[in-house]
């Protein structure tokens, strides 16, 4: 079969170039490294992630078709260049994929573990079979590859400009703005309130999907590249903080949790979920806790109100903690299933029914129901009053009406984890030397658009103190 030479195989030379293996994707199927043994994996917090072996890997990599149009590149927030590292890492180039990757990608140890890879579900291979391409898994294999043959370190030939940027908050946002003002010349000096960096990689992120042994290892990087980070500091961005500085970003998050203020909010057993979440990766580090102070699933039966990722965590977690029973609860209808979103058509994200690894180790999973009240006895949980419901449509249009649906019923829980989202941050006029990024910016979103936000706003910084 004659088969056209695609637009990237003719380079400004005119030679041609393939992009990937002719024909893979035709004859590879999508193969995912899978998870550990469910009844292994659930006795500890190491990450559930396996990954292939480098032939394996290679073949996966071979599949990237280079479409002409890549929709992959126009989904990562970051425009992560997804044809053309996959080419060197099919071809064995393992140093020049990582060139390619952390051209646009910071910390891609990072997204290649816990990004919801909107490139593969953009691909054109998903629109084709459902089979993208395994781009978030090729992308830490390419990291890991390079840290493990040491390909990866400090630069040498950072020239120092004088001028001196403060940043303040930690986490992907922040690390990829400082990282970026540092390589441009800027003294950089990172705040955080926390006692080490990462934000909510290190205290939201559970470490069976994220290691922390993998934040320390970037930390140490920056740090020899010259960032300086000072730890404890919870910084009020006021005039005097914001004029010690030639600029400042504010890269803070979203500190506030949506909280649930129903009747018996103030029983014991009813916690935010990142009140579990960070305390459990704080004990991993080695902290220690109280037992009046400590947070635990454990030998109780949990609720988790939200049906959303944050809850997901808890449910791993509550696992991991050696909970009697898990039940998820979610007030907005139950999510189409299977590939394809018909409100949300390729090449856009969609928005289906989604199982994680933590689902999977056990876990009833219920929506369309309204929490009303917690009930408990001598100031402790016991229960909590819920209500089925539905969603009509509403006459008047806007908003569907929730309706009630049958009788409330009390379901039994020890223990309640709020996991329902965050408020977006309002923020006072900033002096015009500081600027805002990240989720502190956006509202709670992803590891992936809050570094693309912190990139873009270390190029804005570089075009104020350039003017
Ligand atoms: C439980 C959970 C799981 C998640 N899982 C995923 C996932 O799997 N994949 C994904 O893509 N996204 C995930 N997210 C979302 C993702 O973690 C965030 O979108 C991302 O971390 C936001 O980055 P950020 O740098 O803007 O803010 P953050 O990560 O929140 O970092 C903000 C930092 O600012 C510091 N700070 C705040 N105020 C001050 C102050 N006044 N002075 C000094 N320091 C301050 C904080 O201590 C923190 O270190 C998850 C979120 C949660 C809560
Ligand atoms: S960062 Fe996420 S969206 Fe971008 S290429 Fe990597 S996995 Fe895909």
């Amino acid at each position: 079969m004659f088969l056209p030479p695609r637009l990237s195989q003719i380079t400004n030379e005119n030679t041609i170039t393939i992009m990937g293996k002719e024909r893979a994707f035709l004859e590879i199927h999508r193969q995912e490294a899978g998870y550990r043994d469910l009844h292994d994996r659930i006795h500890d917090f190491g990450e559930v992630e396996q990954t292939l072996n480098t032939h394996e890997r290679k073949a996966q990599a071979s599949r990237c078709m280079d479409c002409g149009v890549p929709f992959c590149h126009w989904a990562c927030p970051l425009g992560n260049k997804a044809p053309e590292w996959n080419e060197a890492l099919y071809k064995g180039e393992w140093e020049l994929a990582y060139k390619l990757l952390s051209a646009t990608n910071p910390f891609p140890e990072f997204t290649g573990r816990v990004c919801p890879a909107l490139c593969e579900k953009a691909c054109v291979l998903n629109r084709y079979n459902h089979e993208p391409t395994t781009n978030r898994e090729n992308e830490c294999a390419i990291t890991e590859g390079n840290f493990r043959e040491g390909f990866i370190r400090p630069r040498t030939d950072i020239v120092r400009n004088g001028k001196h940027i403060a940043v303040i908050g930690a986490g992907p946002a922040g690390l990829a703005a400082a990282n970026d003002l540092n390589i441009m010349g800027y003294q950089v000096s990172v705040y955080d309130k926390n006692e080490a960096a990462g934000g909510l990689l290190r205290y939201g992120i559970p470490n069976f999907k994220l290691n922390k042994a993998v934040i320390d290892r970037r930390i140490r990087l920056l740090e020899q590249e010259g960032i300086e980070f000072h730890y404890g500091k919870d910084i009020t961005c006021d005039p005097s903080f914001a004029s010690q500085f030639d600029a400042v970003v504010i890269a803070t998050g979203t500190p506030t949790a949506r909280d649930l203020t129903i009747p018996g909010r103030e029983l014991k057993g009813v916690y935010l979920a990142l009140e579990l979440l960070a305390q459990q990766n704080r004990v991993l580090a080695g902290c220690e806790f109280t037992p009046e102070q400590r947070v635990t699933a454990k030998d109780k039966d949990v609720l988790v109100i939200g049906g959303g990722d944050t809850g997901s965590d808890c449910i791993g977690t509550a696992h991991r903690q050696g909970c009697k029973s898990v039940t998820q609860i979610e007030i907005m209808p139950r999510p189409v299933e299977g590939p394809e979103d018909p409100a949300n058509p390729w090449p856009a994200f969609p928005r289906t029914l989604k199982t994680t690894s933590s689902h999977e180790e056990g876990c009833t999973r219920r929506w369309n129901i309204n929490t009303l009240e917690f009930i408990g006895e001598n100031g402790k949980l016991t229960g909590v009053k819920v209500q089925e419901i539905e969603w009509k449509p509403n006459p008047d249009g806007g908003r569907p009406l929730m309706v009630e649906k049958g009788k409330p019923e009390i379901i039994k829980a020890e223990l309640v984890l709020l996991a329902m989202g965050f408020l977006k941050p309002q923020h006072p006029d900033f002096p015009d030397n500081v600027f805002v990024c990240g989720d502190a910016k956006n509202g709670a979103s992803l590891v992936v658009r809050a570094m693309a936000s912190g990139k873009q706003t270390a190029a804005e910084v570089n075009k104020y103190l350039s003017l």
